[in-house]
């Protein structure tokens, strides 16, 4: 904590306190500790049996999370009488300003954050807990005023929201709020934050366990004991396994340090293919005549496949400084290893522009062909070696701010008239410093305590927040587990795997009193569990009505977590064989998520569902849509646009409530047949949560998958009862959300800012203020050499993914491939310095948009051969993808297996990727192949019968087993590869669910169709993209 000081007064070092959720705790002090955990963990290995204890994780920061705050702040003297601090409350009068028009509790009828976004169809507005969220900025929409007339602009938190289409609320300047609870999605490259830290707590003996009675129909009994079933070992040997860890390099001291990149990144690489190589871009040879409109398209075989560009492979990470010289330095690509240090903008984990220079108009933005979007992910994951985001904490004032258009104090507000007034840098209001705020000017216009408060040098700072950013107390953290028991679960194990993941998660829960746990269980009816310390043992309560639900008194079923542990663990270790004779297929999915709402609903917090079979009755009860779908093909592709639509409003309108009382979902699908993703899909999206999907569930390989996912979620960065408002400097606006855009751009710099109001899982109530300044550029040239790939693709992907439940895929396909040729046609034909008309010419920058972009066209959501759920799960996962994980979806990465052992990779883990192509597999070789989510390990006809012995220790590939479980054997092969599989998931912080895929079966196509550069039913090949995309440029040229 960072107290504030009188001016001129030394700065209490920040160091040795608490960093904020974001930040590894272990490796404040000494950035190694992680990486020694990391190092010992054996991600491989299924979780420990069914019924043991989850292990503790060892003790990383005692001093994090709890309620001691370092040096105790100065309190700051209050406002003088009668001098208007900047950044105090809103005027009354001010629309929606927050915290005075917002209710002082969970709302009766208003929502706590105005009115919630409905998102029929159009682009779901994700929640504050988006990972990724895109305001996009655009052409103005109507005639623009030059500047924001004072008060224009909303006042703080509050105003009406966003989004996209279809969106009531009329136009917001200046800013975009989203609104939502709970968790984060996935979040960016770097795994497990080790939030909690907690010693053994299993040493107790178990009390009585519960009994193996199916539950009776109705009204509430208590559960007959059994003997314990098993005796928690005091303490667990080893690390968590599985906790997603890092890449190798970052964990440990950088070793590699290299400077910072001066040039762009692409510009960095030599260039790979082409002749004559200019600089900023690239060239491949296509013969004339095909650029020939009508005219005849040869066979490819003039453009040398080994020509083209591809991804290289990754390097040792990089040292970047987000601003050299007082300027911004454009970020390294988002899936490189980086380590950040702010000097000043924020790191690209938390904002990412798809063009690193500001187009000074709208005509030359549209001129240029591209997109200007930000991608926002404020509470990324940052990397260990990285210094903490600093808190400072202002005192009972709160943050000072612009009294215009409320944005929060940032280095590039500028301090004026011997620093007794600063001039907004978003609205260019000049406001009265603070008398306690004052510093005098040094010599170069600065304040003589800028490099001192975090505020004025850091690109991404986190303040205090005071009572006026809260409408109640900080919320606890409260964590629901809600389990499906019906028959088909119970069968599967799914419903054990389920029980078994959360037992081992609880030590992961921050500990202390403002933690809460509740636990139901629900087939045909939904059974709650009185877990108070009083009673002998937990009391099931039965709610029968799955149409009219209604609760257990509140208190009884969501209880401290200290005051139940043990009744918890005891009945997690009970319910599979509680409901073990149980024959009730139904299950009231919708009845019972909402009764858990009931719940919880005075607190907020996560609700976390484990779900096997398809809503059939109560609430929300759905259809198997897929079969009439698939049984109605006549209706072609209209009907299949429907089934990836929600089938009616009621799981919506649920979830905005959900959303309106901070109550974040995420949903375990262990399914083995059709669950109507489509339909279910939009409560965790709409209240800030995320699907994973286990299809069809194996009790055999995935349950490792289903304990690590469900122990990121609850330990990556999040914050709960979250608001998020992004601000641009004048001339800027964020189009998706307001409608406006000003033409004109007074100043030379650009500044979105981003502000997430949040509270930690610790209670605290935070404002993390991130802010990038970008120049402004009237060059389209410029603008070129300033595109960032991996977010113009990513923005690509998502509006892409956000279209295909509403438009026939040729459409969207057509979309996204016109987006690509639009942007090289416009460097084609104003910057590029070759004319010959049998060249395809491609900016540095964007020289594997092309790739990507057939990739695009070739994936899970635009293809229509796969299941709808699977489809559905598709465009749910885009929906809050971040940034590093965008181009590997489409574009996977392969690698080979089979010579590891020959392989001497410097510095690296991993072997070079090879292009997707079939070209480059061989029937001898092993392949895995990796998105991200899911790993595929595919085995040629004729491989070597000692490699296959080596890796799966059998003769022969037909001897595979088909329910492939990763192990490792005692040889080099054998171990590379589990390392390799093993930094891979650190790197994408997601454990992977890895099939077998072998050559001339389902699995083998399976594998197949990722291969996007052949040319395949749904598609053509990379090189007859490249023709295609080289005669539309032409086309257009003409
Ligand atoms: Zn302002």
């Amino acid at each position: 904590m960072v107290a504030p000081v009188p001016p001129g007064a030394p700065r209490p070092n920040n160091q040795h306190n608490p960093g904020p959720p974001s930040f590894f705790p272990g490796s404040q002090g000494n950035s190694n500790a992680l990486a020694d955990n990391m190092q010992n963990l054996s991600m491989n290995r299924p979780p420990p049996p069914f019924g043991q204890s989850p292990q503790p994780f060892p003790q990383q920061s005692p001093s994090y999370g709890a309620p001691q705050r370092g040096p105790s702040p100065v309190s700051r003297p209050g406002p003088p009488a009668g001098m208007g601090r900047p950044g105090g409350p809103p005027p009354v009068s001010q629309p929606a300003g927050f915290p005075l028009n917002r209710p002082t509790g969970p709302p009766s009828s208003q929502p706590p954050f105005g009115s919630r976004p409905s998102m029929p169809g159009g682009p779901v507005p994700q929640p504050a807990a988006s990972s990724s969220g895109f305001p996009a900025f655009g052409p103005p929409s109507g005639s623009v005023p030059a500047g924001p007339p004072p008060g224009a602009r909303p006042m703080g938190y509050g105003s009406p929201p966003p989004p996209g289409s279809g969106m009531p609320g009329g136009p917001v300047s200046n800013g975009h709020q989203m609104v939502g609870s709970g968790g984060f999605p996935r979040g960016s490259q770097f795994p497990g934050a080790a939030v909690s830290a907690q010693q053994a707590l299993y040493a107790q003996p178990p009390a009585a366990p519960f009994a193996r009675a199916p539950p009776q129909p109705l009204g509430a009994h208590s559960l007959p004991s059994t003997p314990p079933l098993m005796s928690p070992p005091a303490t667990f040997p080893g690390a968590p396994h599985g906790r997603p860890a890092v890449s190798g390099l970052p964990y440990g001291p950088p070793s590699a340090q290299v400077p910072p990149p001066l040039g762009f990144p692409g510009s960095m690489q030599p260039p790979r293919y082409g002749m004559r190589p200019l600089p900023n871009q690239s060239m491949t040879t296509i013969p004339s005549a095909m650029g020939q409109p009508g005219a005849s398209v040869p066979g490819p075989s003039r453009i040398d496949p080994n020509q083209i560009p591809r991804p290289g492979s990754s390097s040792s990470p990089i040292v970047f400084e987000t601003r050299h010289s007082n300027q911004a330095n454009p970020p390294p690509p988002a899936t490189s290893d980086y380590i950040v240090r702010d000097t000043g903008n924020c790191s690209p984990r938390y904002m990412r522009c798809t063009i690193n220079q500001i187009p000074c108009t709208v005509d030359l933005l549209s001129t240029s062909g591209m997109q200007l979007a930000l991608m926002v992910q404020p509470l990324a994951l940052s990397h260990p070696s990285e210094e903490p985001i600093q808190v400072v904490d202002f005192g009972e004032g709160g943050p000072v701010r612009c009294s215009r258009c409320k944005g929060y104090i940032n280095p590039f507000m500028k301090f004026i008239d011997q620093g007794r007034k600063f001039v907004c840098n978003f609205c260019g209001y000049t406001d009265e410093t603070p008398r306690d705020y004052h510093c005098n000017l040094g010599p170069d216009g600065r304040r003589r305590d800028a490099d001192e408060r975090p505020e004025l040098c850091r690109g991404t700072v986190e303040f205090v927040a005071t009572k006026e950013y809260m409408v109640r107390d900080p919320m606890p953290a409260v964590y629901f587990f809600l389990i499906d028991v019906s028959m088909n679960a119970i069968q599967t194990g799914a419903t054990a795997a389920a029980c078994n993941a959360i037992q081992q998660v609880l030590s992961d829960l921050p500990e202390g009193p403002r933690t809460f746990v509740g636990i139901a269980t629900f087939d045909s009816t939904i059974h709650f569990y009185n877990l108070k310390r009083a009673l002998q043992q937990p009391l099931m309560l039965i709610v029968p009505d799955v149409q009219d639900v209604y609760t257990p008194l509140e208190t009884d079923v969501v209880v401290q977590l200290s005051e139940c542990r043990q009744h918890l663990e005891l009945l997690l270790d009970s319910i599979p064989t509680m409901f073990q004779e149980s024959k009730t297929p139904e299950s009231a999915f919708g009845a019972a998520v909402q009764a858990a709402f009931l719940a919880m609903k005075s607190k907020g917090g996560k609700l976390m569902v484990f779900q096997s079979v398809l809503c059939s009755v109560g609430i929300g009860a759905l259809s198997s849509r897929e079969a009439e779908g698939r049984a109605n093909t006549s209706a072609g592709e209209k009907e299949a646009h429907k089934l990836l639509q929600p089938a009616d409003k009621t799981l919506r309108t649920m979830a905005i409530e959900f959303a309106e009382y901070q109550v974040c979902v995420d949903i375990f699908i262990t399914s083995q047949a059709y669950v109507d993703m489509a339909s279910i899909s939009v409560i965790p999206r709409t209240t800030g949560g995320q699907v994973y999907c286990y299809y069809p569930f194996s009790a055999l390989s995935d349950p490792p998958k289903l304990y690590n996912d469900l122990k990121w979620n609850i330990t990556r960065p999040q914050g709960f009862e979250a608001v998020m408002r992004v601000r641009c400097s004048q001339g800027i606006q964020v189009q998706e959300y307001s409608g406006n855009f000003c033409k004109r751009i007074p100043t030379d710099i650009d500044l979105p800012a981003c502000a997430l109001l949040y509270t930690t899982i610790y209670g605290e109530r935070r404002i993390r203020v991130t802010t990038l300044s970008l120049p402004c550029t009237n060059m389209l040239s410029n603008l070129f050499r300033a595109a960032d790939l991996d977010s113009q693709f990513a923005c690509m992907l998502k509006q892409a993914a956000n279209e295909i439940p509403s438009k026939a895929i040729p459409l969207v396909k057509e979309q996204a491939t016109n987006g690509c040729t639009n942007a090289l046609y416009a460097y084609r034909k104003f910057c590029a310095t070759v004319t010959s008309s049998g060249q395809l010419i491609l900016p540095e920058a964007l020289k594997l948009l092309p790739l990507y972009t057939l990739a695009l066209t070739k994936s899970v959501g635009l293809r229509t051969d796969g299941r709808i759920d699977g489809r559905s799960f598709w465009i749910n996962y885009v929906s809050s993808l971040s940034t590093p994980l965008a181009v590997p979806l489409v574009y996977p990465r392969m690698i080979s297996i089979h010579d590891l052992e020959e392989k001497d990779i410097e510095g690296s883990v991993l072997p070079p990727p090879i292009p997707l192509s079939s070209e480059h597999i061989s029937n001898e070789g092993v392949y895995f192949l990796e998105n991200g989510e899911d790993g595929l390990l595919y085995v040629g006809e004729s491989v070597d019968s000692d490699i296959l012995q080596k890796l799966f220790a059998v003769p022969s590939a037909a001897e595979i087993p088909n329910q492939y479980v990763l192990q490792q054997y005692d040889n080099q092969l054998s171990k590379k590869f589990n390392d390799v599989v093993n930094e891979i998931r650190r790197q994408r912080c997601s454990y992977l669910s890895i099939k077998l895929c072998k050559k001339g079966d389902q699995s083998g196509m399976l594998f197949l169709s990722y291969m996007v550069e052949d040319r395949t039913a749904s598609g053509p090949s990379y090189v007859e993209f490249l023709v295609q995309v080289h005669r539309q440029i032409q086309l257009k040229m003409n």
